[in-house]
């Protein structure tokens, strides 16, 4: 499919993104761009249609939702979907555990959205009980928003079960699975949401520059002036995808036929349990390579998911996160910064045009890089006070 997975990490090619988005896409994907649509001929409307048939399918949420795409990062998504969804006289209980729960609540903030926010910290997850209870006694929450995976930490939220109380009590929800969508199953039919938000530089491995929601339909139809932005109102943008085919605003051609070869790949690979299946075992050999070069995860092993993996920086006073970067760089590896508020720390990505020989030589450079800086060993202790016993 690709010559690029089989190109060892060395100077002068490009190197592999071990980040959650951007990643490493295919030369095949690339490729896709190299030529020019019209945004108002018919082959770039099919195209457009293609795009949201298809990711319906993949949500099996053909029947009962619409997928409606918009310009921009996956925040625009988000916000777009808060803005569009969210009546203004609504209330929304945030489940909130790394800094993309707290982005959400922020872009409440800035749309005026009533909320509350049950805050679990960096590494715990929001538990279905504590939802019902909280749902329970504040009968003004309208919707609940929860992150599937937690990209900043890495960690897989209950989202099936906290769906099925959420649904039990009549509320409705909003899920942010930005870094899951492709990956982790969904299936609307047995998840029950009325908007699941994501981006196509993700686990679906396209380029950056839109995002989409699959909203429910009976929901967004009564969605009309919710939204405080023209353009960010998916009420609007749907209504005119669906009368004329088109993106309300110029679309990012390119990016969309980068997705839909990224698509084709994705169905080649076996679809979300093929895809799932090659970042399972990039994460597990991760892991173990990174054990045995001594350092530690910041999860408890029951919460980590297949997309990203927090590592707590070794103990050692030589160790310089920024010195440690460049130099895992020039062995042809860009790894992710920490993003937390209690330890240092930094993320692998196990996601986007990796398979095994990439993971072997991340490890092979890591444990270089140790060697080059004078670090004997990664390990590091989790202050007890954050120690993970969930
Ligand atoms: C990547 C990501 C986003 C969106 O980030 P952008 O930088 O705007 O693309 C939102 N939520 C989660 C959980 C993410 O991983």
């Amino acid at each position: 499919m690709s010559d690029i997975k089989n190109t060892p990490a060395h100077e002068g090619q490009p190197p592999y993104l071990l980040t959650p988005g951007p990643i490493t896409t295919t030369a095949t994907v690339k490729e896709a761009m190299l030529r020019d649509w019209g945004s108002w001929d018919g082959d770039f409307r099919a195209m457009t249609k293609q795009l949201c048939d298809q990711l319906l399918i993949v949500a099996n949420a053909v029947d009962s939702h619409v997928c409606v795409p918009v310009q921009g990062s996956g925040t625009f998504a988000v916000e777009a979907t808060l803005a569009s969804l969210v009546p203004k006289d609504g209330k929304v209980l945030v489940l909130m555990n790394g800094a993309y729960g707290q982005r959400l609540a922020k872009t409440l903030d800035y749309l005026g959205r009533d909320y509350v926010a049950l805050d679990k910290g960096d590494y715990l997850p929001p538990m279905p009980e504590e939802v019902e209870e909280l749902l329970t006694q504040d009968t003004g929450i309208t919707h609940v928003t929860v992150i599937h995976c937690e990209t900043s930490s890495g960690i897989l939220n209950p989202v099936p079960e906290i769906a099925e109380v959420v649904a039990c009590l009549g509320r409705r929800l909003i899920i942010d699975s930005m870094s899951a969508f492709g990956a982790i199953p969904v299936d609307a039919q047995t998840l029950p949401f009325d908007a699941l938000i994501s981006s196509a530089n993700k686990c679906f491995e396209g380029v950056p520059g839109f995002g989409f929601s699959i909203i429910r339909r009976s929901a967004l139809e009564n969605c009309q002036g919710y939204a405080h932005s023209l353009s960010l109102d998916l009420y609007e943008q749907w209504l005119y995808m669906e009368k004329t085919g088109q993106w309300r605003f110029t679309p990012p051609t390119h990016i969309v036929a980068a997705f839909l070869q990224a698509m084709a790949e994705h169905e080649a690979e076996g679809g979300v349990a093929g895809r799932l299946a090659r970042y399972q075992r990039n994460q597990q050999r991760l892991v173990a390579g990174m054990k045995e070069l001594g350092f530690r995860t910041l999860l408890n092993e029951k919460w980590l998911s297949p997309i990203i993996v927090t590592f707590l920086s070794p103990q050692n006073p030589r160790f310089d996160f920024e010195e440690f970067y460049n130099r895992i760089k020039a062995h042809g590896f860009v790894i992710y910064p920490g993003k937390l508020t209690v330890v240092d720390s930094f993320r692998l990505g196990c996601i986007g045009q990796l398979y095994d020989e990439q993971i072997d030589q991340v490890l092979q450079a890591i444990a270089a890089v140790l060697d080059e800086m004078g670090i004997d060993s990664g390990h590091a202790e989790l202050p007890e006070q954050n120690a993970v016993t969930a």
